[in-house]
């Protein structure tokens, strides 16, 4: 079996779940489609204009979370713990139907996709992967935010940092590659808020599916949550997952390096849109097995792309 090859899911799974903004119950299922079509998403609650595809231009709003649009305004939200599920996980081609506007946010992290996902076995195309390969740098600076994209050989390198004036998330930086690292940990990682942010959020409409469940609630010096933190840089590896299923809309596995401070769905929106904005920027291509460097091979890597 090659592992550059497409793949998608030898047979539909099924999630039950609430959605975290609408706080409505929704029923998700993830079917196999064929090699080139990517992922898609079918508001089954719809009888028409239902389809909606995630990619870089379809994003309507990115404040809390990514929300996607078709040109009949017909939404998906929250879409983004998923697409990082299934970015690491490589599966490449899929169907996702659901009956409400919001993916079900289970956990607040990707844990229970990635659980599932990984339960079911794999149908491996002949079709090979596409690859974006970044080939200059570019940067989106916002006062002191920044998130930029560099060219690197045969990585994804993810390093992120997040400032918060609240003392216990404080600074935090990890950095990732996201075809070698181990990854339990930022797929693990649960979404987060301020506790004085909830009532705010809720007025907004926001949050009405929020719990100590699916988020981490933090007050203050403590954490509200029972069983803590799952690991010691739980906050900034979230704002990673997300980053990835971010990078996700952009339709290709990436090979670039990409450094963020304070960023969030917005801005690596905002980033894929400026890279796409000049073709000289990147380039696309297939990675072929006779084309692959002499120490690929031997290194057990590249989970997420197998
Ligand atoms: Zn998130």
């Amino acid at each position: 079996m090659s592992i550059l090859k497409q793949k998608t899911l030898s047979k539909p799974i099924e999630f039950k779940g609430v959605g975290l903004h609408t706080g409505e119950k929704v029923k998700m299922k993830i079917f196999p489609s064929a090699p080139n079509s990517g992922i898609a998403f079918k508001r089954i609650d719809l009888k028409y204009n239902n389809l909606v595809i995630p990619n870089v231009y379809n994003v309507v709003n990115a404040t809390l979370c990514t929300t996607i649009s078709n040109e009949f305004g017909v939404k998906v939200s929250t879409i983004e713990h998923l697409m990082a599920a299934m970015y690491v996980l490589g599966l490449d081609n899929a169907l996702i139907e659901l009956d409400s506007q919001e993916v079900p946010i289970m956990d607040g992290s990707a844990k229970n996709f990635v659980d599932m996902i990984m339960a079911t076995e794999f149908e491996v195309s002949d079709i090979p992967l596409k690859f974006i390969k970044m080939e200059k740098s570019v940067s989106i600076y916002k006062d002191s935010k920044f998130i930029k994209i560099d060219k690197s050989n045969i990585t994804l390198d993810i390093d992120f940092e997040i400032k918060y004036k609240n003392p216990l998330i404080g600074t935090q930086q990890n950095k990732v590659s996201v075809y070698q690292d181990d990854l339990t940990d930022t797929l693990n990682s649960r979404t987060f808020c301020l506790y004085e942010d909830i009532a705010k959020l809720r007025k907004a409409g926001f949050a009405k599916g929020g719990s100590l469940d699916n988020a981490i609630v933090v007050k203050d010096k403590e954490i509200l949550n029972d069983e803590g933190l799952r690991n010691d840089l739980e906050f900034v590896n979230h704002k990673i997952l997300d980053c990835i299923g971010d990078i996700y809309l952009s339709g290709y596995k990436l090979i670039g390096s990409i450094k963020c401070s304070q960023g969030g769905h917005s801005l690596t929106n905002e980033l894929l849109r400026e890279v796409f904005k000049d073709k000289s920027n990147f380039s696309i291509f297939e990675l072929k097995e006779k084309s692959l460097p002499h120490s690929f091979i031997n290194k057990p890597l590249l989970k997420s792309i197998a």
